[in-house]
């Protein structure tokens, strides 16, 4: 079948350009518990300790491994609060007072260059581990265990393309870090003893050429080049990109690390430069707030656990204030809503999209085609969503909706706007009942 090449509406013009404001001083900083992959917790503090910034304040466990949970300031523990978390629910959070001294924990330290030269990919999977380095792109897929693979790499694939609509903090990171995610490249290339990366980014992403195209003038011979890809979604999926800068096709389901390629996206890259050369575990990260439904769209570089109410103001507050909003953390094609801005700026939150909500009547479906036409793994989206309707389980397997990368593209073609994406992730859970 011919999968149709879908263009979405430019909206990353919203913010365009703008430079990430600085805003890393809040008074309060909040803290997850507990996530997805790792449901349970425990914590190492009392209320009224006073903590560093990086100190090691609990552990999160799961089932596959467990990961730190580190002060992202210095001040006060004042005990949990419940927030949204970005996977849409209610969630417990430590809550620290900020006392705007920044100090650091004594694990923070500098690796001179010898240090690093030294270090073996054992190492740096230690480092990364004790430092909970996710894929910040959204993921959150712990980096410690891509390090753990045993197979040989020799292509390391750098992901900026950060296709979804309307979010630019990779590009902002992408322009304002290129030597943090030059020297991080080349510590994952020490790591696996590789000698070839590629920087994947969008074609028509201009300003980003310009700077990688004067700064790798400094790393001749580092076997680091540019890649540019195409200007569609999902082109930064892994096996999209993998296709585009390798030639090389993934099997459904097949790891990329099975064809020797290790890929990371470029906020995580700037995540492990921090952790090797300062042993620091990320505490900041870029984010952008936009929409339709906020006044002034901005990006930001924040701490990690700053609350979104705070940044509300300073995007000039909410654009026509009477209509009901859409709050969407993440992309909009493959993000989770969450029901108010009440929510807490994880890792791995890219963006917050705020939407003025508009009442749209869902059509019969008129048997178009386009979902299917658009479904990037084959699937068809269509004939899942009537399965599901009828609760017809044995149907719903045999047409494999667990392969699905929730893309949320049948949703977005769909002539008849019908949440198709609902209806797979539907049939996702029946189909591992
Ligand atoms: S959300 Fe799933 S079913 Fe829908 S187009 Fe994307 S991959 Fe296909
Ligand atoms: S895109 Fe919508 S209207 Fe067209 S076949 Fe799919 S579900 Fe039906």
């Amino acid at each position: 079948m011919i999968q149709k090449t879908v263009h979405i509406k430019d909206t990353k013009k919203l913010v365009g350009s703008l430079p990430a404001i600085r805003y890393t001083e809040p008074k309060y900083l909040y803290l997850a518990m507990a996530n997805a992959r790792c449901p349970k917790a425990e914590l190492f503090i009392k209320e009224g300790d006073h903590v560093n910034s990086c100190q090691v304040i609990g552990m999160r466990y799961g089932p596959f491994f467990n990961q730190p949970i580190h002060a992202t300031c210095s001040g006060t523990y004042i005990g949990l609060e419940k927030h949204y978390h970005r996977n849409g629910k209610l969630t417990d959070f430590i809550k620290i007072e900020n006392d705007f001294k920044n100090t650091l924990d004594k694990s923070v330290h500098t690796r001179t260059p010898e240090e690093i030269a030294a270090l073996t990919k054992e190492d740096m999977t230690k480092i990364l581990e004790d430092c909970a380095s996710v894929g910040l792109g959204g993921s959150s897929f712990p980096t410690f265990v891509k390090f753990k693979t045993d197979k040989p790499i020799n292509m390391i694939l750098v992901n900026g393309i950060e296709c979804e609509p309307y979010i630019t903090a990779d590009h902002r990171i992408m322009l304002e870090y290129p030597y943090r995610i030059m020297e991080a490249i080349k510590y994952v290339m020490q790591a696996f003893n590789c000698k070839h990366a590629k920087i994947c980014i969008k074609s028509k992403y201009k300003d980003i050429k310009a700077v990688y195209d004067q700064v790798l003038k400094e790393y001749k011979d580092s076997g680091i080049e540019l890649c540019l890809v195409g200007n569609y979604y999902p082109q930064g999926w892994e096996v999209e990109m993998i296709k585009s800068a390798t030639g090389i096709q993934l099997k459904p389901g097949e790891l990329p690390t099975n064809r020797g390629i290790l890929n990371l996206n470029v906020s995580t890259m700037v995540g492990i430069y921090k952790s090797i050369k300062y042993n620091m575990p990320v505490i900041k990260r870029d984010i952008t707030v936009t929409g339709d439904g906020i006044m002034y769209p901005k990006n930001f570089r924040v701490r990690v656990g700053t609350s979104i109410k705070d940044l509300i103001p300073m995007c000039g507050g909410y654009k026509d204030p009477e209509k009901d909003k859409i709050f969407i953390l993440g992309g909009p094609m493959m993000g989770a809503s969450v029901p108010s801005d009440d929510c807490i700026i994880t890792k791995t939150v890219t963006s917050i999209i705020i939407l003025n909500k508009t009442d749209y009547v869902e059509q019969p479906c008129v048997r178009c085609g386009s979902c299917v036409l658009s479904c990037p793994v084959h699937l068809e989206p269509v004939q899942i969503m009537n399965a599901v309707k009828t609760l017809d389980k044995e149907r719903i397997k045999k047409l494999n909706p667990l392969r699905c990368i929730e893309c949320g593209l049948c949703t977005y073609t769909c002539t008849s706007k019908i949440q198709v994406t609902d209806y797979v992730r539907k049939a996702k859970v029946i189909a591992k009942l």
